[in-house]
C-alpha cells in the first residue's frame, strides 16, 4: 500500500458540511461527494479539482465501496465506505444506480 496519510479538515463544496478529516477519508459523510484532488489515493496531485459525484455502490465481500465520478473530467474512483458515512445515503446512491440499470 502506498497511501499518503494526510489529515485535513475541509468544508464540503456540495452540501457545506464541515468534515473532520481522519487521514483516510476525503469524502463528505453526509452527501458522499469529494473532490478530484488525487491521482493516486492521498497524493493530491490532480489539478482538476472537480467535484466527485457518488454514482454507485459496489459490495465486495461485505464491504461497501462507493464509486465516484468527477463531474468535470469524468475520472472515476472507488472509495471504501467507512462507518462515519451516512449509510442511508449510501443505500440511496445504490438504489438510484440500480434503478438506472447501470
Ligand atoms: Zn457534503
Ligand atoms: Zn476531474
Amino acid at each position: 500500500m502506498s497511501f499518503t496519510r494526510t489529515v485535513e479538515n475541509f468544508t464540503c463544496e456540495h452540501c457545506g458540511y464541515a468534515v473532520a478529516g481522519n487521514g483516510y477519508t476525503n469524502h463528505c459523510p453526509k452527501c458522499l461527494y469529494s473532490k478530484h484532488v488525487d491521482i493516486h489515493p492521498g497524493d493530491r496531485k490532480a489539478t482538476c479539482g472537480g467535484l466527485m459525484k457518488p454514482i454507485g455502490v459496489e459490495n465486495k465481500g461485505g464491504d461497501y465501496v462507493l464509486v465516484q465520478e468527477c463531474v468535470v473530467c469524468g475520472f472515476k474512483k472507488r472509495n471504501k465506505v467507512v462507518k462515519e458515512d451516512d449509510f442511508d445515503k449510501v443505500l440511496a446512491v445504490s438504489s438510484r444506480a440500480n434503478s438506472q440499470g447501470k
